[in-house]
């Protein structure tokens, strides 16, 4: 079995997002588990049966790590970046141009709000950098120059596998959708090697499917949500068949600048860190769905975030304010159990 040395961005990881509940920590679940670090974020994989397939899913998974960071030269995704600043065509693989595909359409059905095209913005933040350090807010003639390239992977062009672009401005950072793409895979390879019951948690975005076993008997996996202002959990829920419950919070990855704690996640409209929800999370059969639609949420903000959901179809959601308010979905409110009524009185069921 691997265990990762615990790092900060273990403990960081370990209060992101989405929790998973309940005794999945027993001695004889070792067998079945597996942990690593990738992403930035920890990983575990939690199956019953299907041993043998465990590791050749954490090397999926670090395979996909390896090759779709967007700023790391050594993989394929560095690598068309690469191409793309420079004007030139590149190569890209078949799994690469479907998450382009994807990206594309999640980018048109988010109005924007999702944009893997805006790397060169992210990276200029200093979202690109392995350790956060204070630093100062790029210029603004630097965001106006974002702003008026108004990257789009509508402006990138598909031809017997070369992909180019019109844009040179555009970068692809996939940081929004790729840990959903791996959670997917991850539960896709499991089920076709006939497991039924697993979780994968990467970071505080995961995906279930089936239960766990607690003292001997099926029980539902039970999920918290992370309160952003507190430690503990704002709410638990009980995942149903195979579904994906993913968080996007901008308490998560952040950096001092100006003075100012900052998010990485950017309006890409503006190109400025989006400032409205502290985090959104989505509920949805598919993860990459989720994470995607769980970043577009948050950057539209509590004015806009219905509309969008309403486009991209998503049904369940959670938002959270600065001031530990909230916005919950009339699908999802009754599968909620909030830690106390205070918590549910600050919860408005839209
Ligand atoms: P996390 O990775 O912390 O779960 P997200 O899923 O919201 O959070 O992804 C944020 C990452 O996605 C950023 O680090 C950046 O690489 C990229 N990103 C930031 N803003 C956007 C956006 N509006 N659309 C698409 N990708 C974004
Ligand atoms: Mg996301």
């Amino acid at each position: 079995m691997d265990i990762a040395l615990p790092t900060r961005r273990d403990v960081l990881g370990a209060l992101a997002g989405t929790l998973l509940l309940g005794d999945v920590a027993r001695a004889d679940a070792a067998r079945r588990r597996r942990e690593h670090f990738l992403f930035g974020s920890p990983v575990r994989l939690i199956a019953r049966g299907g041993e043998a397939t465990l590791d050749a899913v954490m090397a999926e998974l670090a395979l996909i790590h390896r090759e779709w960071n967007a700023w790391k030269p050594g993989g394929e995704l560095g690598r068309l970046n690469a191409a793309l600043r420079a004007g030139r065509a590149a190569p890209a693989s078949v799994p690469l141009q479907q998450m382009i595909a994807m990206s594309t359409r999640l980018e048109r059905d988010s109005f924007g709000f999702f944009n893997a095209g805006i790397g060169a913005a992210v990276g200029g933040w200093g979202f690109h950098d392995d350790v956060m350090r204070p630093g100062d807010a790029p210029r603004e003639a630097e965001r106006r120059h974002w702003r008026a390239a108004s990257p789009s992977l509508a402006q990138l062009e598909l031809r017997g596998g070369l992909v180019a672009s019109r844009n040179p401005v555009l970068q692809l950072d996939f940081g929004a959708v790729a840990k959903g793409v791996a959670i997917d895979r991850a539960l896709d390879r499991l089920q076709a090697a006939g497991v039924h019951d697993a979780i994968v948690d990467l970071g505080g975005n995961l995906a279930a499917m089936g239960h766990t076993v607690e003292a001997g008997r099926p029980r539902p996996w039970q999920i918290g949500i992370r309160d952003p202002h507190e430690p503990g959990v704002i709410a638990t829920l009980a995942p149903r068949g195979r579904e994906a419950v993913v968080t996007s919070g901008s308490y998560e990855r952040w950096r001092e600048v100006d003075g100012q704690r900052v998010t990485h996640i950017l309006d890409p409209h503006t190109a400025a860190p989006a400032a409205a929800w502290v985090s959104v999370t989505v509920l949805h059969p598919s993860a990459a769905f989720a994470d995607a639609a769980a970043t577009a949420l948050l950057v539209a903000g509590p004015q806009r975030w219905r509309r969008v959901a309403e486009r991209l179809r998503v049904t369940q959601v959670l938002a959270i304010d600065g001031d530990g308010r909230g916005e919950v979905s009339g699908a999802l409110a009754p599968r909620l159990q909030f830690a106390d009524a205070a918590t549910r009185r600050r919860m408005t069921i839209v």
